[in-house]
């Protein structure tokens, strides 16, 4: 077999050493690329912590942890955060045991005892609840959120939490807003942050920023010990898997393009949308002074625009 040349030094390398060449480069190249990731990941939390005032001085915040790698990833990087906070909260973990078959009690205490973290196991038999209530074959999950969230609303007051964070991830997000448009008939998505529907509670989604692809490798290399979410034999929703696959097939074909949604979401425009409750179109009058974001009358991206170099569409036989 020829020696190998490395190219860096032109000393010839024996078939050995340049495998063990190539697997220190592939490592380098691995760790680099974890450590951009965990800046991102951290810088993006910081960030969406940031513009909306998710956590302040003094904050008690219970993380809800699943088991899942979004909710992990959560605990994890606002553990981090909290280190390197300039102001001081404090963090409580929360998981909900729902005794669904098979649920390994385990993992999440040894976990969490293994991070040192503040934590409680509220056990509660939901899943027993929902499938005497749902009748076999029906979606459980309405009622079996409706429960959870109800459990966790108290358990939040009894612990002495002031902040509820979810871990929702930014694809989540705009999952939740094509939903509420294709089935519900409203542009509306997931707030990073808002009152509970009780009002006792201030929820925070800290993920709000992230891309779940981010998180699926977060959770790999943290090595995360994920609880599988199918133990109670539910389907996830088949509504919000159509919208799931279709985000990924745009966000393959058409990179970019789910990422200007999501920025599109904090870049209203109320008066050219069509909600009457948001903008006063019944009393608005010409003033004579030039209006910032005043309609343009034929609004060039809106108009039938043909680029120069696209061909050029007939519409009748006789035209030349
Ligand atoms: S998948 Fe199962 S545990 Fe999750 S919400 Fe639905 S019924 Fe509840």
């Amino acid at each position: 077999m020829r020696p190998v040349v490395n190219p860096m030094t032109t000393t010839e390398l024996l078939p050995a050493e340049a495998e063990t060449a190539d697997a220190r480069a592939e490592d380098k190249k691995a760790s680099l690329e974890i450590n951009k990731l965990s800046k991102r990941l951290h810088r993006q939390v910081g960030q969406a912590v940031t513009d909306f005032n998710m956590i302040e001085d003094g904050d008690k915040v219970m993380v809800c942890v699943s088991g899942g790698k979004d909710s992990y990833s959560l605990l994890d990087i606002l553990i981090n955060l909290k280190q390197r906070a300039p102001i001081r909260f404090d963090i409580v973990a929360v998981n909900l045991d729902q005794k669904q078959p098979g649920f390994p009690g385990d993992v999440l205490p040894n976990y969490l005892k293994s991070r040192g973290v503040d934590f409680h196991i509220e056990e509660q038999d939901t899943y027993s609840i929902v499938k005497r209530l749902i009748p076999e074959g029906k979606t459980t999950c309405s009622l079996c959120s409706r429960l959870r969230r109800g459990i966790l609303y108290r358990v939040a007051e009894e612990l002495g939490a002031t902040k509820i964070a979810l871990g929702h991830h930014r694809d989540d997000i705009v999952t939740t807003l094509f939903l509420n448009m294709f089935f519900g008939s409203r542009m509306k998505g997931m707030p990073p942050k808002l009152v509970s529907d009780d009002g006792r509670n201030v929820v925070i989604r800290p993920l709000a920023y992230v891309r779940e692809p981010d998180l699926v490798r977060w959770a790999e290399h943290r090595e995360f010990p994920i609880i599988p979410c199918n133990l109670c034999g539910s389907q996830e929703n088949l509504q919000r898997v159509q919208v799931k696959a279709m985000l990924n097939d745009w966000d393959k074909r058409f990179p970019g393009r789910v990422e200007n949604m999501f920025t599109a979401m904090s870049n209203i425009v109320p008066s050219h949308m069509m909600d009457r409750k948001l903008f006063p179109f019944e009393t608005i009058k010409a003033t004579g002074a030039p209006v910032e974001d005043g309609d343009i009358a034929f609004d060039e991206d809106e108009a039938c625009h043909t680029p120069s170099s696209a061909p050029v569409i007939k519409l009748h036989r006789d035209e030349t």
